[in-house]
């Protein structure tokens, strides 16, 4: 085992650690610990843009901003929240612009805007451009830049460093966390960094659905640890199907295409659209789109051979446009589906794309024990975090936007904390718990094949916990989850090696996988309302009388008989009253 100290330990390199590295970087002894190379981060995958009213190209203000989000979240936004990032979205995007990011230009020179989903001139009256973009590859820019700033700054990285706990030390005020715990990948060894302060930054969990957006190394790690010591996970339930993933295969075509005007068209061709979302049509949020899509296949009017998906229509849009604007998407649909869509429309449907929950936190990234108390020392930010900016549906380059606002902040707070603190002493045996976990998973215990399960558990979860639920389809994912748990406990990691075993963290992520799949499913099952990305067939309505409350899982217990206690936590309101959403 080997032994290191610091100040502040980041886990997770993508936007949101990076920016919260540049941070802590500059005021505290800094490393960040990444499972991927930092620029693999999903972060550099982003396509469309983030937000932020510049108002560079019409009119905008922070306040449409703020208001475009709450009801984009369909009231479950904590007001507080949303105001702050509208409000230092500005900032956060000039930084970046200092930082040398290319952005998009005007012909005047200014950052160019574009449309997207739910973002809304006065209150919903017409779509705003607000979206600041790097052609369609706005994600690969701000990774780049801040990788290149963290290594002006001198930030030490740890590469491929799999961080599989971390340590909680009992102090006469509670729990405080002194540090975390990493898997080598090129060595398998086992390594404690003592710390201060340490931010989770680890991204989403997608990889819980077959048809997803998602990198194949997003697997929920920070929010499967976190819940493992018995820390509250916070509205897991709330999961966002992007509207226009590649049909049979989820590579998304970003919202920036219908932000420059694409079309979605059923198989007749009609804008269907037009009735579900009258004012702002094919830029309504996300969750209504994607119910829009489906229902339009549900109800028969799906195009292709078995009517299963639509069309999302660029070919008025022009050559021109859609390689200067959006080559990435453009070739992506010429490659996987031989589809050119300077040409033809391109079928498109619903693909798991962004977990709106996570580990709660306050507006400064602090992690909380519970409702009243946080625990000192831990930060989240980025996807893995829940503040709770998004609510119940994630409006389109909020999160660009939530990385950069809050990754700040978690580094400020971390680094903070960390110069006004002490070392606390590390608990007994810090690497005791990851030195058995891998000592089991290594061990001869069983003959299930790791990519079997998680097989079984994307179809179980695609079929049964996707755009529309009921309480049948979720009892069926539950158990489909619980046997898989059960399963679990005999695979067999058939390489036993110590240098560069994917094969055991595969394992060990598809263990983060079952936990995150059966807390979201619990979650829906007891959410008895339709709300943002999570909608009941049963209960199609939203209930602000009994759900208006964010949800709080708590692990209890260990191994297979564990239980998942749900308790819930007020939603914060400032300005803005629940109202019907209509767009
Ligand atoms: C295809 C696609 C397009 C998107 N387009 C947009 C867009 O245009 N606008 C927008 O606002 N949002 C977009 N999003 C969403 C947005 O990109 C992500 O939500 C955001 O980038 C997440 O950033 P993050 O820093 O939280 O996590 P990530 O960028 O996913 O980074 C996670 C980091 O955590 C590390 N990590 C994970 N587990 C461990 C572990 N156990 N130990 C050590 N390190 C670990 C990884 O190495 C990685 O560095 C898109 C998402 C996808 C998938």
């Amino acid at each position: 085992m080997q032994f290191h100290k610091y100040d502040v330990v980041i886990i997770g390199a993508g936007g949101a650690g990076m920016r919260a590295a540049i941070e802590s970087g500059q005021r505290a002894r800094t490393a960040v610990l990444t499972k991927l190379y930092p620029t693999r981060s999903h972060t550099g995958a982003a396509q469309g843009g983030m937000c932020a009213a510049l108002a560079n190209v019409e009119e905008d203000n922070w306040e449409w901003h703020t208001f475009d989000t709450i009801k984009g979240g369909d009231y479950l936004v904590d007001q507080d929240a949303a105001e702050i990032m509208a409000k230092e979205a500005i900032d956060a995007v000039l930084d970046l612009e200092k930082m040398g990011l290319p952005f998009n230009r005007t012909p005047e020179g200014k950052i160019d805007q574009r449309r997207f989903g739910g973002h809304t001139r006065n209150h919903g009256e017409a779509a705003v451009r607000r979206a600041c973009y790097a052609a369609d590859r706005t994600g690969h820019m701000i990774l780049q830049t801040l990788y290149q700033n963290c290594v002006k700054h001198g930030i030490e990285f740890f590469n491929e460093f799999y961080v599989l706990d971390i340590c909680l030390t009992e102090t006469e005020d509670g729990p405080v966390c002194t540090g975390a715990v990493a898997y080598e990948l090129a060595t398998g060894e086992i390594h404690v960094f003592q710390a201060k302060s340490v931010v989770f930054a680890t991204g989403g969990f997608g990889k819980v659905f077959k048809t997803t957006s998602n990198a194949h190394t997003l697997t929920g790690d920070g929010m499967g640890i976190v819940f493992r010591k018995g820390l509250p996970l916070e509205d897991m339930e709330f999961y966002q199907f992007h509207p226009t993933g590649l049909a049979g295969l989820g590579i998304l075509l970003t919202e920036g295409a219908r932000g420059e005007g694409a079309i979605l068209r059923n198989a007749s061709g009609e804008r269907f659209m037009e009735r579900y979302a009258p004012t702002i049509k094919d830029l309504a949020p996300r969750d209504i789109v994607a119910r829009s899509m489906a229902l339009e296949v549900l109800e028969g009017r799906g195009a292709g051979p078995n009517k299963d998906y639509v069309l999302l229509d660029c070919t008025h849009l022009g050559a021109e446009v859609l390689e200067s604007k959006l080559p990435d998407i453009t070739e992506f649909a010429r490659t996987y589906l031989a589809v050119d869509p300077v040409k033809e429309p391109v079928p498109v449907y619903p693909t798991a794309h962004y977990a709106m929950g996570g580990i709660p936190t306050n507006i400064h990234g602090e992690v909380l024990r519970d409702n009243d108390h946080v625990i000192p020392g831990l930060y989240a930010a980025g996807e893995c975090a829940c503040v709770s900016v998004h609510g119940a549906n994630r409006l389109g380059t909020n999160s660009l936007l939530d990385i950069n606002v809050f990754g700040r902040r978690a580094g400020i707070a971390a680094a903070d904390y960390a110069n006004a603190h002490e070392h606390v002493e590390l608990p007994e045996n810090p690497a005791a718990q990851v030195e058995a976990q891998v000592a089991l998973a290594l061990s001869e215990h069983g003959h299930e094949r790791v990519a079997d399960i998680r097989t079984e558990l994307q179809a179980t979860m695609d079929a049964n916990a996707s755009v529309y639920r009921t309480e049948d389809t979720l009892k069926t994912a539950l158990h489909a989850v619980q046997a898989l748990k059960e399963r679990y406990q005999r695979i067999t990691v058939q390489d036993k090696g110590k240098r560069f075993n994917t094969d055991l963290l595969e394992a060990v992520e598809l263990g983060f996988l079952l936990e995150l799949a059966e807390v979201l499913v619990v979650g829906a099952l007891a959410r008895k309302e339709s709300r943002g990305g999570h909608a009941r067939e049963d209960y199609p309505n939203r209930d602000d009388t009994n759900f208006m409350r964010h949800s709080m899982y708590y692990k209890q217990g260990e191994g297979l008989s564990a239980d998942i206690r749900l308790d819930y936590k007020p939603v914060t309101f400032t300005r803005y009253q629940p109202m019907e959403r209509k767009y």
